[in-house]
């Protein structure tokens, strides 16, 4: 770009961006000269890696979305028509939608006016006879209280599937997210999310019921058991158990898993950092920051949600637009679901019902924040920010 075009228009900082290694570009290479460029050895590798890194003796099941791994949950726990599932109403489409897949009706509940993640004490009025399940989201990476939700899960009979796209690395009381006592959790491993292989999630579950109908489901419904048994003698031979899914990895993309999986610590300490600098840098202005883990936790730092306060004398529209001039890319997590067509008609949802996603939602931009940044990146966020709020103080 040449000097006057930098004057017109600042380079663009984008909001996200994966953060890709020589170490995952060589392994995509291996795998492609390789010939094994669907599931296979690396999958496998990436599951067992995954599965350690969780820890607790789970089971890790590779899928190709995390959609894909949320919808396996839910039909490997019989979910169906008629049955309700309690989900927070501040989160991405996908976490109802597959609800939606098994015929099932999504309850939604408010969030915490702070954390923005699930109101545990939202529950019960949400609960009826026809409720089967709770679908907590950590957002942001941030951990929901989940010791009353897993308490008034026991009390009701009710499953529990987390949605931890958000949630790597995140930890509730010390211990990792997918090791809690819950029925099954699902990463995602969409570009934008802290680790990355374009499309990719993970279910993991101690459950060993739900484990092998998630593997079974998640290739067509071909029974595994079958297919190891005949191996030896002749790989053709496969038995169709159910109307599965597409719903596998492949070893492309699970050779880039590895190795971010392998980084995850270093990447995720720059998001710290980048946190920590906002944190700092912003105190004194009219934002609400986004919420911190408790003292011992980790939070992953997928996002950094701020609002804008009255105080601010400008609009969140006005934040966005005047961060946008100075080139900074911003996104808005989330427009609540029950402000989509779908969601509100289909469910008659009104605001009123979610203030506290609502006044979020109104407020809110999401900053930039992911490893690929560098300290110049981070400071032109901050002065974008200041320079925008000019001198309001909070
Ligand atoms: C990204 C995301 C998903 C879906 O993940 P995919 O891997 O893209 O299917 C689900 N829930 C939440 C909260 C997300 O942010």
């Amino acid at each position: 770009m040449n000097a006057q075009g930098a004057d017109l228009k600042p380079v663009f900082l984008p909001f996200a961006l994966p953060d890709i290694g020589e170490a995952e570009i060589a392994e995509v290479v291996e795998c492609l000269r390789s010939g094994w460029i669907t599931t296979g050895p690396k999958t496998a590798r990436f599951e067992k890696e995954f599965a350690q890194y969780i820890g607790g003796g789970v089971e890790a099941i590779a899928v190709n979305s995390a959609t894909a791994g949320l919808h396996l949950a839910v039909e490997a726990l019989g979910i169906g028509p008629g049955d309700e599932v309690i989900v927070p109403v501040h989160t991405f489409t996908a976490t109802a939608e597959i609800v939606r897949y098994m015929g099932a009706d999504p309850v939604f509940v408010d969030v915490e006016p702070g954390t923005l993640n699930m109101d545990p004490t939202k529950i019960e009025a949400a609960l009826t006879p026809r409720t089967k399940a709770i679908i907590p989201v950590h957002y942001a990476g941030l951990a929901c209280n989940m010791a009353p939700i897993i308490e008034i899960a026991r009390r009701n009979g009710l499953k529990i599937v987390e949605d931890a796209a958000h949630a790597l690395p995140t930890t509730f009381g010390g211990a990792n997210i997918g090791t809690l006592d819950t029925d099954a959790t699902v990463f995602s491993f969409y570009a934008t999310k802290t680790l990355a292989t374009g499309e990719g999630g993970m279910l993991v579950t101690r459950n060993p019921a739900i484990a092998k109908r998630a593997k079974i489901m998640r290739l067509h419904g071909i029974s595994r058991d079958v297919f190891d048994r005949y191996r030896a003698g002749g790989a053709w031979y496969y038995e169709v158990v159910a109307p599965g899914y597409k719903y596998n990895m492949t070893d492309v993309a699970a050779a880039l898993g590895i190795h971010q999986l392998s980084r995850l610590a270093e990447m995720h300490s720059k998001r710290e950092a980048i946190a920590d600098i906002y944190r700092a840098a912003f105190g004194d202005l009219p934002l609400v920051q986004p919420s911190t883990a408790p003292s011992g936790d980790v939070h992953a730092w997928h996002l950094f949600p701020v609002r804008v306060t009255a105080a601010a004398g400008i609009s969140r529209n006005e934040l966005v637009e005047r961060l946008g001039a100075k080139g900074i890319g911003v996104s808005v997590h989330y427009v609540p679901l029950h402000m989509h067509p779908y969601w509100r008609d289909r469910y008659h949802l009104k605001a009123e019902d979610f203030p506290a996603s609502t006044a979020a939602y109104e407020s809110m931009v999401s900053l930039p924040i992911y490893s690929k940044m560098s300290r110049d990146d981070v400071d032109r966020v901050v002065s974008a920010v200041r320079d925008a709020l000019g001198e309001k103080r909070a």
